[in-house]
């Protein structure tokens, strides 16, 4: 039997409802002369009276399809009818392109279309569905599956898919176990607020989502698991930012029988392993840095080292010349902004003031010292410090010729901050924060308890199951209040690029010392037992020592890829109000679902 010519052969399949021989991705130069079928979206038409082009898109990209009234008059008045987004299948011959697009991987080929198939017509969009959209945040988050359409949200989406697949093969590798552990669990007043769900089993009761799977790691560790992980999700009720959402992702990890050490080697090598895998990127040793050090030299536990900029302080230097600003000041310190001395012009010095006196970051004023290019020393206190002093001060921060410095002055733990804040903003406008320099460093030696001047109380820095450095854990059981502000922790943060990664610490697995850390924490032992008596028994039982750490996920895809926010990284993210704008949550609940709750409804205006 002869066989059926190809077009045939192709017009079956398109009847039998084949939808594509090949993606929208695919096609190259090699495939000319081919018969296929594809299927997609309308990402743009361009009619030329006698021929008409599509770009047709699907996840894999865009390939251009040609009707030409000559060729099929009918057609070709059917292509023109078609609108951005409707979705169809067409088949065709793939040929090569006159006009090639080398910024499109089909680009060196179209497809002359023969046959046209509408498969579902599309609304026109609300917003453009181009790498470069002109639709706001909330319109976006609304219409989130067309969002997802566009370049940007869709290779973020699957670069989180990536990152996962990898972190389980690392994980894996190294022998962790992935356990999941339970969404619906009991509050507890540590950290955050806690969202709640009520039980209607049990009347007048109420389960937490998990802020962290943090007790459940530790009890599977006196389990004997040696090794957990988990790509867990984590609610905390907080107000939001870019950077944060109501519920985010962790890659949660606790293991036993381990130092510090052992930890810090396991995720840097994680760490690298992502960078390597995904952004083809060999990450130098992680530097480390104690609290104290990142706090004096940047005034941060988060410091973004892709740039230098270090603080030095000047009270030596610059106290006891009869300038009441710096001789009442608890702290002087400075930066020095290589080659600025130029740019800054009186106007742009007011500015710059005038953004630090800001109430976000409430500086009083910004004193400065210029070393001009031709040898001038310009500064707003000349008045009170002459040449000679100033030269001191360059000296002491490593300033030349063309550099400036700023200055800061007060009660330390403040103008920290501040200089933090015009520390990171120099290093914006100097250019030196590029988002594909990747600067990872452990921070480490965190204060185990922070005293809390309100609600005269302490807090755990990082939470109450953190052990003390064993050389503080002494101290812990017998020392006084003062002490207790001293304690340091065996607590250590991944910081890239001035973004927290993530952070752990080594565990109290000791009984009475976790029951002192509780006391100081202000918990009666009442309390402590109604809360975390489970703990605390399991550790009766043979608790091993342990210790972990917990990557935010959703922030190592943004950053790994040099952007702030983390929004577009999950698929169905909340806005600023946590709301869902897509579904519309939160929503009310009708009268019999909170009756049958046992809960009323008492909104107060
Ligand atoms: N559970 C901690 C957190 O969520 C991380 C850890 O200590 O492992 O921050």
């Amino acid at each position: 039997m002869q066989k059926a010519p190809h077009w045939v052969i192709f017009a079956l399949q398109m009847k039998k409802g084949m939808f594509r021989s090949h993606n929208c991705g695919e096609l190259r130069l090699s495939h000319q002369g081919k018969q296929v079928v594809l299927s997609g979206w309308i990402q743009a038409s361009r009619d030329f009276g006698g021929m008409t082009f599509i770009d047709l898109r699907d996840r894999y990209g865009i390939t251009q399809l040609v009707f030409n009234i000559d060729d099929d008059q009918a057609l070709c008045e059917e292509a023109r009818k078609l609108g951005r987004e409707d979705v169809v299948k067409i088949s065709g011959k793939v040929r090569e392109r006159s006009n090639k697009n080398p910024n499109r991987s089909t680009g060196d080929i179209e497809i002359e279309v023969d046959t046209l198939q509408v498969l579902n017509k599309s609304k026109v969009p609300p917003f453009t569905i181009e790498d470069d959209t002109d639709g706001g945040d909330d319109l976006r988050m609304k219409y989130r599956y067309l969002d997802i359409r566009r370049n940007p949200v869709k290779e973020s989406l699957i670069f989180r898919s990536k990152l996962a697949l990898e972190t389980r093969s690392y994980l894996n590798s190294e022998g962790f176990v992935e356990i999941e552990t339970p969404v619906l669990i009991k509050s507890t007043p540590e950290g955050a607020r806690d969202f709640i769900v009520p039980s209607r089993m049990n009347p007048g009761q109420f389960y937490a989502l998990p802020q962290s799977p943090q007790t459940f790691k530790q009890i599977l560790m006196v389990a004997g698991m040696d090794k957990y992980f988990q790509i867990v999700k984590c609610f905390r009720d907080e107000d939001l930012r870019a950077d944060r959402q109501p519920e985010f992702t962790q890659i949660d990890c606790e293991m036993s029988f381990v130092t510090r050490e052992d930890i810090l080697n396991t995720f840097e090598g994680l760490t690298k392993h992502l960078f390597k895998s995904l952004k083809n990127i060999e990450l130098e040793d992680f530097p480390r840095m104690s609290y104290d050090e990142a706090i004096r030299l940047y005034g941060s536990d988060k410091p973004d080292t892709r740039f230098e900029m270090q603080f030095v302080e000047l009270n030596e230097v610059v106290q006891g010349h009869g300038f009441s600003v710096f001789d009442n000041a608890e702290l002087v310190v400075g930066i020095c902004a290589q080659g600025q001395a130029g740019r800054y012009s009186n106007k742009d010095i007011k500015k710059l003031t005038e953004w630090m006196q800001r109430p976000q970051i409430g500086a009083k004023g910004l004193i400065y010292v210029k070393f001009e290019k031709d040898g001038t020393i310009r500064s707003s206190i000349g008045k009170f410090f002459d040449d000679e002093a100033l030269k001191k001060w360059g000296e002491k921060m490593g300033a030349t010729t063309g550099d400036m410095l700023f200055i800061l002055a007060g009660e330390t733990e403040k103008t920290r901050k501040q200089l933090n804040e015009l520390r990171l903003e120099m290093g914006r406008r100097m250019n030196l924060t590029r988002p594909d320099d990747f600067k990872p460093l452990w921070v480490l030696d965190f204060p185990l308890l922070e005293w809390d001047e309100e609600s005269e109380r302490f807090h755990a820095m990082h939470h109450p199951f953190t052990s003390p450095k064993k050389e503080d854990q002494e101290k812990m059981l017998s020392g006084d209040h003062e002490t207790m502000k001293s304690l340091r922790a065996d607590a250590y943060d991944l910081v890239i690029n001035g973004a927290e990664i993530g952070g752990g610490s080594i565990r109290i697995h000791d009984r009475s010392l976790q029951s002192r850390n509780f006391d100081l924490l202000g918990f009666t032992k009442e309390e402590a037992e109604e809360q975390f008596g489970f703990l605390l028994g399991a550790f009766e039982y043979g608790a091993p020592p342990h210790g972990g750490i917990a990557f935010g996920f959703d922030r190592l895809c943004a950053v790994m890829n040099g952007q702030s926010s983390i929004r577009d990284y999950i698929a169905f993210p909340k806005n600023n109000m946590g709301k869902d704008m897509m579904i519309d949550a939160p929503a009310h609940i009708d009268k019999d679902q909170l009756d049958e709750l046992n809960l009323e409804l008492k909104l107060t205006e």
